[in-house]
């Protein structure tokens, strides 16, 4: 059993972290930088270490400080959130050279998952379907136009380090792939320090759809349904719900047993998600992230599950507390991502908090660092709360949405709020009826200028 764990995080994860350790009775470490002295997190943790300047490279990002906070605390294990150090092989690397626990699988599903054209590979030997396309790396230009013709456009060519959206480029037909193949290159290169690229079929009207699953490291491992993630704007997610508004009950029981079939062979320890795109009935594997995910309550909310208390039960190397047969899904749940952002545009609008009021009542959940009077950081992701709801059934959710969003107050600065009032006047949205493509088309039509 871990007495005391570091949170190698900040903002809401920190705080649903540090929730979940207290109930199992363990003392928790904050980590900070400067800019965040004030910060929710190192208020609610039992002891804070500053590790450094403002800038994530410089804290957050800084492996010695890290390490070194655990010794100075007696911390055993470090808990990585999502974001910064949580999939980077080397910190897990270092944290176990250095006899702690990473909370999370091992450095070298990392390293495999993290690197997409080893990651496709992997799966496809694992029987997971994937979306046709390149056999590994593809070098030249030459080699990308005839795959571009023997695939059919369009195509798709991407960064095989790449992440977070970036590194991507689609080329329509012939013509578009010479600049296509070279942006992803130059990007890759740029971004993540690797120019390799791979190339696949583009779907055009999709879903996001990804199964969350969790092993315990000893070959066994379940799925915990899906999640429809497809509205996005410039391939970051806003809105995400389970069960998918499209997904039969067959086609889950079908694709979760793949994923979990695929991860128990692996020996994966903790939670993980592997994504897939959803286009007339069929999957096809995208890429698989070995952490945490920020939409995760909304699988802890129709399963009845504390993920984090899972994670931090298998890494202290105790059995899964929950078999396949115990997952059975209750009701409906949504997710929005409140980001301190502008609209139209989506800019960055950090600044202070002069009023925060949390909805609540029945199935509402509201996981954020906010508070009266504070201080939104300039140096840091956008993000600063999540409201999920869950409903008994999708109606339910919308339902309970609406009034949530209703009740929610942050002021001082502008936020993603408007967004999803705006939203839930949508037929589309009330019927379910989107793919990856129609949040930027209607953001197109309704928010310009
Ligand atoms: P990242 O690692 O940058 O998040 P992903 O491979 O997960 O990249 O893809 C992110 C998003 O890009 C997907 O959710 C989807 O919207 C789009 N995308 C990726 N691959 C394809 C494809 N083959 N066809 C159509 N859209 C794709």
């Amino acid at each position: 059993m871990f007495d005391k764990i570091l949170i190698a995080n900040r903002g809401e994860i920190a705080l649903r972290v540090i929730r979940a350790a207290r109930e199992m009775g363990i003392q928790t470490v904050a980590v900070h930088s400067t800019a965040d002295a004030d910060a929710m997190h190192v208020r609610m943790a039992d002891e804070s270490v500053c590790i450094g300047p403002p800038p994530g490279t410089d804290s957050y990002l800084s492996i010695p400080a890290i390490i070194a906070a655990c010794e100075v605390t007696g911390a055993q294990a470090i808990h990585p959130g999502y974001g910064f150090l949580s999939e980077n092989a080397n910190f897990v690397q270092i944290v176990e050279d250095h006899d702690l626990t990473f909370i999370g699988p091992t450095a070298e599903h990392i390293r495999v998952m993290g690197d997409k054209i080893t990651a496709k590979d992997t799966m496809k030997q694992l029987g997971v379907p994937c979306v046709p396309g390149s056999d590994g790396g593809v070098a030249s230009l030459e080699e990308a136009k005839k795959l571009g013709e023997d695939i059919g456009y369009p195509v798709i060519i991407k960064a095989t380090a790449g992440g977070g959206g970036r590194g991507m480029k689609v080329a329509q037909n012939a013509a578009g792939m010479e600049h296509a193949f070279m942006t992803a290159r130059s990007e890759g290169k740029a971004a993540f320090g690797n120019d390799e690229v791979y190339i696949e079929k583009y779907l055009t009207t999709p879903r996001h759809i990804e199964i969350q699953v969790f092993g315990d490291g000893k070959g066994n491992a379940v799925h915990l349904g899906e999640r429809d993630c497809s509205l996005q704007r410039r391939h970051q997610k806003v809105f995400e719900e389970a069960p998918g508004p499209c997904i039969s009950e067959e086609e889950r029981a079908r694709i979760g047993k793949i994923c979990a079939d695929a991860v128990a062979k692996i020996n994966y320890t903790g939670a993980g998600t592997i994504e897939f795109l959803y286009e007339n009935g069929e999957f096809y594997f995208i890429e698989m992230n070995t952490r945490l995910q920020v939409e995760h309550p909304v699988t802890e909310a129709i399963f009845g599950v504390d993920l984090v208390q899972e994670q931090i039960r298998v890494a202290e190397g105790h059995p899964m507390s929950f078999t396949q047969d115990d997952l059975q899904i209750n009701g409906h749940a949504i997710e929005v991502r409140i980001n301190a952002e502008k609209l139209p545009e989506f800019s960055p609008r950090p600044g202070k908090i002069t009023q925060f009021h949390a909805p609540g009542g029945l199935g509402v959940r509201m996981d954020s660092a906010l508070y009266d009077g504070y201080s939104i950081p300039p140096y840091y992701d956008s993000l600063i709360g999540k409201l999920i709801v869950h409903g008994k059934d999708r109606q339910g959710a919308l339902t309970r949405l609406n009034r949530a969003l209703g009740e929610l107050i942050v002021d001082g600065v502008d936020t993603t709020v408007p967004l999803f009032h705006a939203l839930l006047q949508e037929e589309d949205i009330l019927t379910g009826d989107y793919n990856i493509h129609w949040l930027e088309h209607w953001l197109e039509t309704n928010l310009q200028g």
